[in-house]
């Protein structure tokens, strides 16, 4: 079993995803942590080759830990569509092509169902995260979380960022986009963590942040 560690102080979050950022800081927010991102700090993006979505977040806080010499965590996220054989999974970011656009990465989760014969609506689906931490000394800790759900077309709802308006958690019949971020994150005592973000970082709160257990 891990050896827990409390995180305190400043924080690197190794991300260059605004959307991301705004989520983990409103996670964060009643910890009294001070969040601070590899964007902010202008910090290069790391080649993210790994094979797993924890690989990828090792990856990410890792660079953001060394250079900094700060405590850092990562998460690395994805979108599994079970009548794709779990794509777009590590290349959910990539279908938004360059610049970044979720209409084009909506639009070809739609276009790769439609090829294969299907319809969006009711396609079964998951959001996954991975958040690990990492520390000057090398130590690390990773914690997980998914929400599964369904998918919906045409897209639907104005908050949040990537595929949210596209996907309606498994119990809900809004889409993440639509129910915004404190029904998204799901936390207590409103609920017991909604989104894959949010539940996997329930699991580093109370592993991790005083008052988080
Ligand atoms: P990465 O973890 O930076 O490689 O990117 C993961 C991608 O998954 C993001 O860029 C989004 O497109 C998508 N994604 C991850 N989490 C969410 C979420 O909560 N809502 C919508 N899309 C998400």
């Amino acid at each position: 079993m891990t050896d827990h560690r409390q995180l305190s102080g400043k924080v690197v979050l190794a991300t260059h995803n605004a959307g991301k950022l705004k989520e983990m800081r409103e996670l964060m927010q009643p910890y009294g942590v001070e969040l601070v991102s590899a964007g902010e700090l202008g910090l290069a993006e790391p080649v993210e080759n790994g094979t797993m979505y924890a690989e990828n977040a090792a990856i990410k806080a890792r660079a953001a830990t060394a250079a900094t010499g700060l405590p850092a965590f990562a998460d690395d996220s994805g979108l599994s569509i079970a009548l794709l054989d779990g794509a777009p999974g590590l290349f959910t970011a990539d279908w938004a092509g360059q610049p970044r656009s979720w209409e084009r990465a909506m639009q070809r989760a739609h276009d790769e169902l439609a090829k294969r014969g299907h319809a969006v609506e009711g396609a079964a689906a998951a959001f996954v995260s991975a958040l690990v931490l990492t520390w000057p000394d090398g130590h690390e800790e990773l914690f997980e979380g998914r929400c599964p759900g369904t998918l919906t077309w045409p897209p639907r709802g104005k908050a949040g960022f990537g595929y949210d308006p596209m996907f309606v958690p498994a119990g809900y019949t809004r889409t993440f986009a639509e129910l915004g971020p404190e029904e998204k994150h799901g936390l207590p005592p409103i609920g017991a963590g909604l989104s894959h973000r949010a539940r996997a970082f329930m699991a580093l709160a109370a592993a991790c942040l005083k008052g988080g257990g």
